[in-house]
């Protein structure tokens, strides 16, 4: 077994593949589009992480310097696959940078784009300069800087952080839950709590999935311990009078509209389909699933496998998952990827 493994995208996914594959003496070329490794949680500057509460930079990173002091993996930053001929075994993967690669079996972790909230324009984010993303409030946390409303820098008094933003909502063609995002913006209102006690965090959700023990974590402690308030609501719009933004919609639980000021509005963003999905899909040759994630074989078989043989897919190139999730299979794509090259010697 002297071909290596390519493992294309160097998020959570990809570093667990590519680490799990090095620890048993696999070489690996690792192709990441970026400059530089780590996926979303340090691409976007996540703070602490939903549930180890760990800082991304720490965490993550940690997986970073694993990877890139291996001597088994080859990594290629700034570069992409474009196209990928040849079966399993004997796969030729033609990258950006002119060169060629020749591997045995392939493990797409290519992961999600997060969803761009003017694509929701009525809640009012591109309109007003203090209506952030989830990604912005994590960016000004990590940073050291702190929760300031973007206009002119003041502390926010009311803050209203407002759920399934590019999820669950038909209207815009995304269906789907994002899986983590009421748990971050549960962790995200703590923050907010810790760092400015005087300063209200309201939560606008239509469900809370703060799934399995996450519920006693974030749901319940963010209530309980840190003072969060909870409206179950539509929300129609977000707009400004001037002096403050007015979150207007309804309050499901009693029926009636609600007309509510605030000093910041922030969209708990979904996960999308990776932008480069399309073109994905083509240069390895292997399916979408109707959503535009990767398609991934409902099997517990083969885990990962995708509609091509010998290549395999892991974490949020497949749908929503979150970082534990995303490491577990990244893990088990890279076990698949071996298991093919031995049935096929
Ligand atoms: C606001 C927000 C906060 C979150 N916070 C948490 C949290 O606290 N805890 C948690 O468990 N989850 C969290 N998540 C989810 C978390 O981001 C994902 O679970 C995780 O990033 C998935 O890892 P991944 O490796 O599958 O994908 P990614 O992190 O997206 O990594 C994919 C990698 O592939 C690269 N790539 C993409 N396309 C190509 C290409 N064509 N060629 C080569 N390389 C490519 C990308 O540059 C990237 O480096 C959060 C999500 C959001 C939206
Ligand atoms: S995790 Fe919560 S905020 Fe995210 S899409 Fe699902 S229900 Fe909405």
């Amino acid at each position: 077994m002297t071909k290596p493994i390519l493992v294309v995208g160097g998020g959570p996914a990809g570093l667990a593949a590519a680490h799990s594959l090095s620890a048993l003496g696999k070489k690996v070329v690792l192709v990441e589009k970026e400059d530089k490794l780590g996926g979303a949680p340090i691409l976007s500057g996540y703070a602490k992480l939903v549930p180890s509460g760990e800082w991304a930079k720490d965490a993550i990173g940690g997986m970073v310097k694993r990877v890139e002091d291996s001597k088994m993996i080859d990594v290629r930053l700034s570069t992409t696959v474009s196209e990928l001929s040849g079966d399993t075994g004997n796969f030729t993967a033609k990258l950006s940078s002119g060169d060629e690669v020749n591997a045995a079996a392939t493990v797409m972790c290519t992961g999600f784009t997060h969803f761009d909230s003017v694509n929701k324009p009525e809640w009012g984010f591109g309109t007003h300069q203090d209506v952030v993303t989830t990604t912005q409030v994590e960016q000004m946390i990590s940073s050291g800087k702190g929760v300031r409303c973007p206009s002119d820098d003041r502390k926010p008094k009311r803050v209203a952080i407002l759920l399934c933003v590019g999820s669950r909502d038909r209207q815009i063609g995304r269906e789907w839950c994002s899986k983590i995002c009421c748990s971050v913006s549960a962790n995200i209102a703590m923050e907010i709590r810790e760092e400015l006690p005087d300063c209200h965090v309201y939560i606008y959700y239509m469900d809370i999935r703060t799934f399995g023990l996450l519920e006693t974590k974030y749901y319940w402690k963010s209530q309980e311990e840190f003072k969060v308030k909870y409206i179950k609501a539509r929300i129609a719009e977000v707009t400004s009078n001037g002096e403050q933004l007015i979150v207007k919609g309804e309050d499901t639980l009693v029926k009636r509209p609600i007309t509510i000021p605030f000093d910041m509005v922030v969209h708990a963003v979904g996960m999308d389909p990776n932008v480069d999905n399309r073109v994905l899909s083509e240069s390895f040759d292997v399916d979408l699933e109707p959503h535009g994630f990767i398609d991934r074989a409902d099997s517990y078989g083969v885990v990962g496998a995708t509609s091509r043989d010998g290549v395999f897919v892991a974490g949020s190139a497949t749908g929503p998952e979150t970082i534990d999730d995303s490491i577990a299979q990244g893990k088990a794509a890279a076990m698949s990827a071996l298991e093919c090259i031995q049935a096929t010697k």
